[in-house]
């Protein structure tokens, strides 16, 4: 029999057409999968079943997810979560990138330590219902790309880019437009920011290592396919061990006029 596999046209496009046909034939399935949205089993002869290809600056690693979970896309990583991702993922096969793209020029650091983004999961309780959150505060402020000033940019950048101010936590935010959050092989790789010009989504947020998530957290987000994402400045919510001790200093945030927050779906759902 063979498999009910998807092969987008970019998937396509990064594989080959013999290797796609061969997928579709069914000589290259792997059968049984875990699926790298949900992390459930799946079965390619037993359920429509999305190719995801988690493309690298040189190799590229094609996973199996349901099509329920999400569709057959192409999705950018780094070289080292691809790694990481070929060691932890089941029935997949690892092909070498065409070498067609000229590696990027990489630009100049700015002369100033460059802050880092810190995110933390946690699920948050709004009106009756839990759903999946993640927090993103910097360890340093922000400047505005092309500044040298001493100021923290972070909020305003953000609201720039479409995300809103939380004046009351126990409201759900609203959705931005061409954003994502990329949850793959069940763990946080990534917040997507659409391209305007309607190219592949480029990484905003990229973990160095993929964030474990509870399972509740997962379970969640695929029973909502979407996230809640929430950014405050530097040191206003810190680490915080329990999720009500994070709502606490969300809360806070939000009083305070420090916190912006946008619902984002799962990357290609
Ligand atoms: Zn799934």
């Amino acid at each position: 029999m063979s498999p009910l596999l998807e092969v987008s046209d970019a998937v396509r496009a990064e594989i080959g057409d013999e290797e796609a046909d061969r997928l579709l034939a069914g000589e290259n399935a792997p059968g049984s999968y875990d699926c790298t949205s949900c992390r459930t089993p799946g079965h390619t002869e037993q359920e429509r079943t999305s190719t995801v290809l988690f493309v690298g600056e040189e190799t590229a690693v094609l996973a199996f997810a349901h099509a329920t979970c999400i569709p057959s896309q192409v999705v950018s990583v780094s070289e080292e979560q691809l790694k990481g991702a070929v060691r932890s993922l089941s029935g997949e096969s690892e092909f070498a990138r065409q070498p067609s793209a000229p590696p990027q020029p990489t630009s100049a650091e700015p002369g100033r330590e460059a802050a880092v983004l810190g995110v933390t999961c946690g699920q948050i309780l709004i009106g009756e219902e839990l759903y999946p959150a993640i927090v993103v505060e910097p360890t340093g402020p922000i400047a505005r790309p092309g500044s040298t000033g001493p100021g923290d940019e972070f909020l305003p950048l953000l609201v720039e880019a479409g995300f809103q101010r939380v004046a009351d936590v126990s409201l759900a935010p609203s959705p931005l437009p061409g954003w994502s959050v990329l949850l793959a092989m069940g763990q946080l790789h990534a917040v997507l920011q659409g391209d305007p010009a309607g190219g592949r989504p480029s990484a905003w947020w990229q973990a160095h290592q993929p964030l474990a998530v509870t399972d509740g957290w997962r379970a969640s987000a695929n029973q909502h396919h979407t996230v809640f994402v929430y950014a405050a400045p530097a040191g206003v919510i810190g680490q915080q061990p329990r999720e009500d001790l994070l709502r606490e200093a969300l809360e806070k945030a939000a009083v305070n006029g420090l916190l912006v927050a946008a619902a984002m779906p799962l990357a290609g759902t």
